[in-house]
Parts: structure tokens; sequence; C-alpha cells
């Protein structure tokens, strides 16, 4: 297999502090949780739900590195809240095409944060009936800690400064960056 990609694209250049997490760190940990999710899963259906819009790298990479049937729908919602900071109230922006009655669902998540947005997904997905509901995500900050939804799958824990990349934006740029990275200052003024 060909090496990763090393070198920053040119259109970030000098916008980016520090790459927290490089596409080798990511791609070796989504194998490590593809292993845990095949056993977790042996003999199961799966459903894999994706949060739009972050969860599309994660979504993509970590069901390639399952060696296993599993289906794939996404859900858009969006959480009102001031800035970076969400408030648990959340509005459905498209609803799953899949009806998990009976289902074993795998949310597929970006990061998590203060999992308000997670917390409320759960409860609505809870409702439908479905075999099981478990989460699986790429980042937990410090605060997710503190809330009481149950991660299965954590890809890394990470400080609580606001990261882009592999997925997440700010201002809906860097989605297409391969790293975990945070910001430099002068991006936010
Ligand atoms: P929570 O409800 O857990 O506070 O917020 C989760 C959502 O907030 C994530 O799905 C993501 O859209 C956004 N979010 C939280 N922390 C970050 C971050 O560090 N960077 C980016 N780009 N988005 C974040
Ligand atoms: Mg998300
Ligand atoms: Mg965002």
């Amino acid at each position: 297999m060909a090496g990763f990609r090393s070198v920053e694209p040119q259109h970030i250049d000098g916008d980016i502090e520090k790459v927290l997490l490089t596409e080798d760190d990511i791609q070796s940990r989504l194998a490590e949780m593809a292993v845990e999710i095949e056993r977790d899963y042996a003999g199961k259906d799966v459903l894999l739900v994706g949060v739009l819009k972050g969860a599309i790298m994660v979504m993509a990479d970590l069901s390639r590195h399952l060696s296993r049937h599993v289906e794939i729908d996404w859900m858009d919602i969006s959480s009102y809240g001031s800035g970076t900071r969400s408030s648990g109230v959340v509005r459905i922006i498209k609803d799953l095409d899949t009806d998990i009655t009976g289902r074993h669902v795998l949310v597929v998540e970006d990061i998590i944060d203060t999992g308000l947005t997670l917390s409320w997904l759960v409860s609505n997905l809870r409702s439908r009936g479905p075999a099981s509901v478990e989460i699986c995500t790429m980042l937990r900050k410090p605060e997710a800690a503190k809330t009481a939804v149950d991660v299965r799958y954590v890809g890394f824990d990470i400080p609580s400064s606001f990261v882009v990349g592999y997925g997440l934006d700010f201002a809906e740029k860097y989605r297409n960056l391969r790293v975990v990275a945070t910001l430099a200052p002068h991006m936010y003024s």
C-alpha cells in the first residue's frame, strides 16, 4: 500500500497552529476500533448512523476498516447555540431513511464536546425501538465526561481547544484536511 500523503495542502498554509493527530494516528486508531466493533457485533446486523456533516470522514474510513457487512445511513441535525457552543436544543434537518425498529444502531460521530447534541440524538433513536444504540466517536473533549451518555468507542481524548480537519469545520472550511489540528489564533479574528 502506498504511504499516506504527508504534504499539507497549499490552501491551509499558515492557518494551522498545531497538528494534534496525523493521518497515521487516525487510521491506526480506526483500524483498532474496527477490530473491537467486529468482535462486539459478531453475528449481528449493524446499521452505522452518521451525523452530518462532521462524521463523513470517520464514516468513510471506519466503515472501510471493517471487513464485514454494514449498512450506512445519515442524519442531519442542527443544534441551536451561540457560536461554537451547543445548547442541546436540536432540530432534525434530515432524518434516517431506515426504520431502525429491532436494529443494532451504531452512531458514528466526529466529536463530542458537551455531549448535549448526542444525548438528544440517543434518546430520539431509542424512542424508535431499536435492538441497541451505541456510540462511536473519533474525538472526545474533557467536558463530555460530565454527561450521562455512555460512549462505547472513543478514538482519542483531546484537550478542550477548538479543532478542525478530518470532517470538522470552521465556518464550513477545513473539513477536507487529512489531519486534526488547531487553528492559528489569527484565523479567529
Ligand atoms: P456537543 O453537543 O457535544 O457540545 O457538540 C457537538 C458538535 O459541536 C460536534 O458534532 C461539532 O459539530 C461541534 N464541535 C464541538 N467541538 C468542536 C471542535 O473542536 N471543532 C469543530 N469544528 N466542531 C466542534
Ligand atoms: Mg457531530
Ligand atoms: Mg461545525
